[in-house]
């Protein structure tokens, strides 16, 4: 059995963990970088970017996560998880991994108050998937490398670069697992 580790700094952790376990896969709970060395992918889940991307460096966690992650390890960012996987963050110079060839603009959607839920129709996926927006970053631009998955009106919010995954959105907190199992497949 694979085993999935979500980054248990930040953000709805045990959602993830959850929906691990539902697409048959082993989950942990990744707190050092001792951890990195026990699983097969990793979920870097939302929260504030800034502040995972502190923890990360204080915990000594960032450069072997990110050593990683440029080894092959499969990485699925969500919403402030795909923050830290951007090379460009407008307008800012918080830390982050850096490895995905895309530019994010941080709080694009909006506020708290203009969180939304759409359907989006996913490249591979029957049907729609439920995906909630919260403060959500959007992308604004994507390298040539980068496939895109999932769209929401004329922006790309699903996007996929080798081994790395990455949503504007939040997968853990519907109880559609389809995306976590499409992650589960880049194993
Ligand atoms: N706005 C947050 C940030 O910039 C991301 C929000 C989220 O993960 N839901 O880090």
């Amino acid at each position: 059995m694979k085993t999935i580790g979500v980054l248990g700094i930040q953000g709805a952790i045990e959602k993830h963990l959850e929906s691990v376990a539902a697409i048959g896969c082993k989950g942990l709970w990744v707190k050092t970088a001792a951890d990195l060395k026990k699983i097969d992918g990793i979920i870097l889940p939302g929260g504030e970017s800034t502040s995972i991307g502190k923890q990360l460096e204080w915990f000594g966690m960032m450069n072997p996560l990110r050593e990683a992650i440029a080894q092959g390890l499969p990485a699925f960012g969500t919403c402030a998880g795909m923050i830290l996987l951007a090379k460009d963050i407008e307008a800012c110079t918080q830390a982050r991994i850096g490895l995905m060839d895309i530019t994010v603009r941080r709080n694009a959607y909006g506020s708290q108050l203009d969180s939304f839920i759409t359907d989006l129709q996913v490249k591979g996926i029957q049907g729609k998937i439920p995906a909630v927006f919260i403060r959500a970053p959007r992308i604004e631009k994507c390298g040539r490398n980068v496939e895109i998955l999932a769209s929401h009106k004329d922006h790309p919010v699903l996007v996929r670069q080798k081994n790395m995954m990455a949503a504007s959105f939040h997968p853990e907190l519907t109880e559609d697992t389809r995306l976590h199992a499409c992650f589960g497949q880049m194993l």
